[in-house]
């Protein structure tokens, strides 16, 4: 069974890498620096959108960040409407509601502001406003048929990369199973990188989100589906983390740290959206889905279990990943393993624990038999995971 499951992955893998060339392969306008959110709201402007809905959170009203978005709009004369009705793990009944007051405002074009969460409702809602209206019919791939309104993003953490990628993620409202939109129809038209929106961002989520980061880039530069442009966006996400997260974390001020996580987050989106991820987000979703736990907070936890698991199969990769962080000597072997040391110092450099102490045995067995079902046949990993194999790895995440 295991052996048939293993062939047919691999063919699927297969099957997905020559579907990817075919892809429209587009990167949004991007502004970068302490003024780029002013630079794309007199650029939205000039394209004559009339009234855009900005999607966002209640806790960046409060911290006056969208004031700031919708202040710069009206100085380029664009009247706007605000929706904070987003949460972390956007939900359907968020987006309808957003998708409400969209209509209710007769806007013309969406802006995300905030992290992952409110970038992936606006793009859902944006594709909601020209496809008939129905979140639950855009999930899936490909779903989404007509262009959706102009979207603008501008995040405000330095992780998900969700303004260069073609994916949206929502979660059942009740069961908190996360559903995928995947479509390249919801690249954000233009993106704003804005260290000066992080500066207020607390020490655990610039934490959490930056290991999001790392992430996506070793999941992208060790999937079987990358090429040499997705690597040198990877490796270039890898270094900037290793070199700016631990003084992001300990000054959120530092503009320059700031800067280079937003970029890091970036080039990592740029990566992993047109490889995929692997077993680490699919054990993380699942975490998310069964205890709330924060994406990147899931994501750091098991990113170095996954890479022992794969350190076979990955050697030649995380060696070369070592390379790039300047680690380990010896042979290929020995510096796939300073590599993967690495992450678990660096995860102990910004307070990242390396067990979840909501991780309960009597769920590791439906957890990893939901997170292999999400990998199976969607993840191009370097090596296959079975059950019992998925189980044992994350039994070495309880507390
Ligand atoms: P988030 O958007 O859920 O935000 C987390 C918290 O940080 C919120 O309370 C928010 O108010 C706060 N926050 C955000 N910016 C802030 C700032 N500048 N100052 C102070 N507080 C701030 O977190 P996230 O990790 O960015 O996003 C996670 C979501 O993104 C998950 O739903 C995940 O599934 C999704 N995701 C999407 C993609 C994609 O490509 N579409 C990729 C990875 C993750």
């Amino acid at each position: 069974m295991h052996a048939i499951q293993k062939a047919l992955h691999s063919l699927v893998i297969a099957l997905n890498r020559f579907l990817s060339i075919l892809l429209p392969d587009r990167i949004p306008v991007t502004f970068v620096g302490a003024e780029a959110s002013r630079e794309l709201c007199q650029s939205i402007a000039q394209t004559g959108v009339k009234k855009p809905l900005i999607v966002t959170d209640a806790g960046l009203v409060q911290l006056g960040i969208v004031a700031r978005v919708t202040s710069a709009l009206a100085d380029a004369g664009v009247e706007s409407a605000v929706y904070d009705g987003v949460e972390p793990d956007p939900t359907f009944d968020q987006v309808n509601a957003g998708f409400a007051q969209l209509e209710r405002d007769g806007c013309d074009a969406v802006i995300a502001v905030g992290g992952g969460s409110p970038m992936d409702a606006a793009k859902i809602i944006g594709a909601m406003a020209t496809n008939g209206g129905k979140a639950e019919k855009l999930v899936g791939t490909f779903k989404v048929r007509k262009a959706p309104l102009p979207l603008y993003a501008i995040p405000t953490t330095a992780g998900t990369g969700s303004e260069v990628t073609l994916v949206a993620v929502v979660s059942d409202s009740k069961t908190h199973i996360k559903g995928f939109v995947v479509d390249p129809k919801l690249l954000p038209d233009m993106a704003a990188l804005d260290p000066t929106l992080m500066v207020g961002l607390p020490s655990h989520i610039t934490a959490a989100t930056g290991m999001d980061a790392l992430t996506h880039a070793v999941e992208s530069f060790i999937a079987r589906t990358s090429n040499a442009r997705t690597e040198a966006w990877a490796t270039a996400a890898v270094r900037m983390v290793f070199q700016n997260l631990p003084k992001a974390c300990a000054d959120g001020t530092d503009l320059e740290a700031r800067k280079a996580m937003s970029l890091a987050s970036y080039y990592a989106g740029l990566a992993f959206t047109r490889t995929s991820v692997g077993y680490v987000h699919a054990i993380a979703h699942t975490f998310g889905a069964y205890y709330g736990t924060p994406h990147g907070h899931a994501n750091a936890i098991v990113l170095p279990h996954v890479l022992d698991f794969s350190k076979g199969a990955a050697r030649d990769r995380l060696a070369a990943l070592a390379d790039v962080i300047g680690v380990g000597g010896g042979g290929p072997e020995q510096k796939a393993q300073a590599f993967i040391e690495a992450v678990r110092e660096l995860m102990a450099r910004i307070d990242i624990p390396y067990t979840l102490s909501d991780l309960r045995e009597e769920d590791i067995a439906p957890i990893a038999k939901q997170a292999l079902g999400e990998a199976a046949f969607n993840y191009p990993v370097p090596r296959f995971m079975s059950q019992p194999e998925a189980e044992g790895l994350i039994r070495e995440i309880l507390a």
